[in-house]
C-alpha cells in the first residue's frame, strides 16, 4: 500500500522522546517557546473570528499581512521584496517543502549541514531528491571548502539556517557572503531557512537574500511570537530570481492544492505581532538569554561546549560518557528529556540537544541532577 516515497523516510526521533516523557519528567527536549502567545496577538485573531473572518483566504494570504511582511523585510533585513513576491504558508515547516518541491527533482542533490534540522533530509528524500551531508566542524562551523567540493552537476540547493537548530550557531556575514558566492558560481539556490532570526543574543542576522538573488527566504511566527500551534509562515523570493522562473505562481499551485490557503484568522493575529508593540519579543529574548547563561554555564562543568549565540537549543558533546544516543537514555531514565543529537544526522552521534525553552527553575533541577549522575 505504502509508496516508496514515504517508506523511505523514517518518523522524527524528537516525537518519540515525547512519548517517553512521564509527567514528572524535566523537559529539555521541546522544541518551542514554553510562553504563552502574547495575548494582544490572541484578541485580534479572536476579533477575526468574531468579525466572520473564517472562509478562504486569497491562496499567498491577506494582502495586508504580505505588506507587513514586506515592511518587516524591509526595516529588518534591508530586501525590497513586493508582498506579491510573497507566500503565507502554514508554518515555516510549509514553506521548505513548497520550495523544495518546486524546484528539487528525482536524483538531484540538496546540500544540508549535519547535524541539522531534521525536516531537511525527510522533506528532500519526500522528493526522491538525495540529501547531502555538509559535515561541520567542532564549533558548527560550516566548511566553505567542504561545500565545494560537495557540489556535482546534480547539486540544485543548499539549505542554510542561522540561526541553527539544533547547534545554536549563528553565521558569521563572511561565512555567509562566501556561500552567497558559491551559490551564484555553481547556479545553486540558496533555501534560508530565517525561523529564529529573533532569539539572537550577541550576534547580528544577516539574510543570504541581502548578497544573492538566488534565495529563498523563509520565516515565520512560530518562534519569535510564541505561535507554533497557529502554523503560520512564509517565503519570499526577489524579483530577479521571480521573473526568471515564475517561482511564485510555481509554488502557489503545490500550495493551492495542498493548503489551499494558512488559516484565515491566524493570518489576522500574524498581522497584529508584526505590526503591534514589538515588546513581547524583547521580553522572551531577554529571558531565553537568562536561560541560555544558566545552562551554558552547568553544562560546561560536565560536558565540551560551544556557547550557542542563538534559538534556544544548546548542544554539547557528551563523548566523555559514551555516545548520545547512551547518555539521552540515562538521562530520560532521570527524568530529563533531551535528544540525541544522531537525530539531527550522524555528525550529531557524540552529542546531546538540550532546549531551555522551560522554566529558569527547571534548568536549575535538571542541571542538579546532572551534576550527580556525571
Ligand atoms: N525550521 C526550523 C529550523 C525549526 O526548528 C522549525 C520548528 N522546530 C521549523 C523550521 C518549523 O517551524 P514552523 O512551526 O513555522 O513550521
Amino acid at each position: 500500500m505504502i509508496s516508496n516515497r514515504c517508506k523511505n523516510i523514517e518518523p522524527s526521533e524528537i516525537r518519540k522522546i515525547f512519548n517517553m516523557a512521564t509527567k514528572d519528567s524535566i523537559n529539555l527536549g521541546i522544541g518551542e517557546p514554553d510562553f504563552d502567545t502574547p495575548q494582544h496577538i490572541i484578541d485580534a485573531a479572536k476579533k477575526a473570528l468574531d468579525e466572520g473572518k473564517t472562509h478562504y483566504t486569497p491562496n499567498s494570504g491577506i494582502p495586508e499581512l504580505r505588506e507587513s511582511i514586506s515592511n518587516k523585510l524591509k526595516n529588518d533585513n534591508n530586501l525590497d521584496i513586493g508582498p506579491d513576491n510573497i507566500i503565507t504558508t502554514c508554518g515555516a515547516s510549509e514553506a521548505l517543502m513548497l520550495s523544495l518541491m518546486a524546484i528539487v527533482n528525482k536524483g538531484e542533490e540538496v546540500l544540508i549541514s549535519d547535524p541539522g534540522f531534521v525536516s531537511y533530509k525527510s522533506l528532500t528524500q519526500l522528493c526522491e531528491a538525495k540529501p547531502v551531508s555538509m559535515k561541520l566542524d567542532e564549533e558548527f562551523n560550516i566548511d566553505i571548502e567542504e561545500i565545494k567540493t560537495c557540489i556535482t552537476d546534480k547539486t540544485k540547493c543548499i539549505i542554510l539556517n542561522s540561526p541553527a537548530n539544533p547547534t545554536g550557531k549563528v553565521m558569521d556575514k563572511s561565512e555567509i557572503k562566501a556561500i552567497c558566492d558559491i551559490a551564484e558560481d555553481n547556479n545553486i539556490i540558496i533555501i534560508s531557512d530565517e525561523i529564529y532570526e529573533k532569539i539572537i543574543y550577541d550576534k547580528k542576522h544577516y539574510s543570504p537574500m541581502e548578497f544573492t538573488d538566488n534565495c529563498i527566504l523563509i520565516n515565520g511566527f512560530s518562534k519569535a511570537y510564541a505561535m507554533t500551534g497557529w502554523r503560520i509562515g512564509y517565503l519570499a523570493v526577489n524579483d530577479n530570481l521571480n521573473n526568471e522562473y515564475d517561482l511564485i505562481d510555481n509554488m502557489i499551485k503545490i500550495h493551492q492544492y495542498g493548503f489551499a490557503c494558512a488559516t484565515s484568522f491566524a493570518q489576522y493575529g500574524a498581522l497584529e505581532a508584526l505590526n503591534g508593540d514589538q515588546s513581547c519579543v524583547y521580553e522572551m529574548v531577554k529571558e531565553f538569554r537568562r536561560r541560555r547563561d544558566l545552562i551554558v554555564k552547568g553544562l560546561k562543568k560536565l560536558f565540551k561546549l560551544t556557547t550557542p549565540d542563538g534559538a534556544f537549543y544548546v548542544f554539547p558533546n557528551v563523548e566523555e560518557y559514551g555516545d548520545g544516543m547512551e547518555v539521552a537514555q540515562k538521562l530520560i531514565e532521570n527524568k530529563i528529556l533531551c535528544v540525541p543529537g544522531v537525530a539531527f544526522g550522524d555528525g550529531g552521534k557524540y552529542n546531546i540537544r538540550f532546549s531551555y525553552a522551560t522554566k529558569y527553575e527547571d534548568i536549575e533541577k535538571a542541571l542538579e541532577i546532572m551534576e550527580n549522575i556525571f
